[in-house]
């Protein structure tokens, strides 16, 4: 089996191999980019990133035709990215000002533009209703009253949504989980707060109560916590209908949806979560009697992931006999944290080998001082020599956007590639660029 058909899960839609035994992207020799534009690099297939946007409108549109697909712009945003999801019809889910300011520069529509985050500042609150943002999904009762004086003051009655801790495990990694009774986000229902909210939210002066949200945290395989979510929440709004004479017009479900990282742990599709989601709510709204709300889902990883591939040169090779032998590549932790903030799992491939057969078995290293800067864990590789470059597929979500400065390494480049034609989305840093706000 070719490199290219054992890894066609894991690379974009338009991965190939060209004469020379080079990995393509869009029709692009990765190994020329390499060189045009330096390593470590970004790239984005933007064929890729358009069919994840598509699919995801598809696959609920078509089984629940008032669904609002709306990017959670964390898993990466900058404004190249914007003005696609812009094109592709879905909104935003942003979490502070500055990625309220990039969907703004990219002229972003500001009524699909939902706030979220556990302690939205004055500052960024004030930003959000001044741009006119269509909803702030809002946290906490704290932040219930901040919501209202800040509108107030504008002279705005905002629409929010109130964001719900239903209670649920989604079994996923720890530091991303969000759902449970102990974490950091969210009303929770079983306390009691979830009902003051509502309640103070109807009778704000300058709130209007339009929905309910949750989010149960991110890589979730299956659609059981989804349902027991939705379980929840509309047994919530319907207590919440008698009581308070609650009506609501949207619920979310939040994102969280899985993809595909290795070989050995395939990922459900768009339209596997969406029938579940979908056929949860008709069967809770029917048997509760309450109104059909408008869906807002919330991906950001599965669009973004697979779209991305990163691509780094190898130079240390150090064999320790017996033990091990590590590839150090030109990148690392800086660019991509998830293999050491939560034992995340990479494959990688070399760009310009990719038509040999893996001859021996490596650990692909980073070059930051850190020993946890491991990127890819005894995988099967052609022989490798300093100067090949790397690729290591799925690199599109919570790598660019957690990248740091550290050892005050550059941030990389990014390049958007379609139909054999690329184009620069972010320069590279420059050592300037380390100082540029430094004051003597
Ligand atoms: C992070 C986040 C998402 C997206 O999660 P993914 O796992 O990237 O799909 C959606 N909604 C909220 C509120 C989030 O915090």
């Amino acid at each position: 089996m070719s490199v290219l058909e054992r890894m066609a899960t894991l690379l974009p839609d338009t991965a190939g191999v060209n004469e020379k035994g080079h990995l393509t992207l869009g029709d692009c020799d990765v190994v020329k980019l390499a060189a045009e534009f330096g390593t470590p690099l970004y790239i984005f297939d933007e064929a890729t990133l358009r069919r994840t946007c598509a699919e995801f409108r598809k696959e609920f549109g078509q089984r629940y035709a008032d669904t609002l697909v709306i990017y959670a712009a964390k898993a990466f945003i900058n404004r190249a990215l914007a003005c696609i999801f812009k094109e592709e019809g879905l909104g935003l889910d942003v979490v502070s000002g500055g990625e309220l300011t990039i969907a703004k520069s990219a002229d972003f529509p500001m009524d699909k533009v939902y706030f979220h985050g556990n302690n939205k500042l004055r500052d960024e609150i004030e930003l959000a209703i001044g741009w006119g943002i269509g909803r702030i999904v809002v946290d906490n009762l704290y932040e219930l009253s901040l919501v209202n004086e800040v509108a107030r003051k504008s002279g705005v009655i905002q629409d929010i949504l109130l964001r719900l801790t239903p209670g649920i495990d989604a079994h996923t990694h720890q530091y991303i989980t969000t759902g449970i009774i102990d974490s950091k986000f969210g009303l929770p229902i079983a306390t009691g707060q979830a009902e003051e909210a509502v309640a103070e939210a109807i009778s704000a002066s300058n709130l209007r109560l339009i929905g309910l949200h949750v989010h149960l945290g991110s890589l979730i395989f299956s659609i059981e916590p989804y349902q027991k979510a939705i379980e929840i929440v509309f047994q919530f709004a319907a207590e919440m209908k008698k009581k308070h004479n609650f009506t609501w017009h949207e619920f979310s479900p939040g994102g969280g949806f899985a993809v595909q990282y290795t070989q050995g742990t395939p990922a459900p599709n768009a339209a596997y979560y969406a029938k579940a989601i979908v056929d949860s709510i008709y069967s809770k709204s029917k048997e509760l009697g309450l109104k059909l709300p408008r869906l807002i889902v919330e991906p950001g990883r599965a669009i973004v992931g697979r779209a991305g591939v990163a691509i780094y040169r190898a130079g240390a090779i150090k064999e320790i006999p017996g033990v091990r032998k590590y590839v150090a590549i030109d990148g690392g932790m800086a660019d991509n944290i998830r293999p050491a903030l939560y034992g995340s799992k990479y494959e990688a491939l070399i760009a310009n080998k990719a038509d040999k057969s893996d001859s021996e078995r490596v650990s692909i290293v980073g070059k930051f001082c850190e020993s946890g800067d491991i990127l890819v864990k005894d995988e099967d590789i052609p022989k490798v020599v300093p100067g090949d470059i790397i690729a290591i597929p799925v690199s599109g979500a919570y790598c660019l956007s957690m990248a740091s400065n550290y050892n005050a390494s550059l941030k990389p480049a990014i390049v958007m590639t379609r139909d054999g034609k690329t184009r620069l989305i972010r320069r590279r840093e420059s050592y300037d660029d380390l100082m540029r706000c430094d004051v003597d």
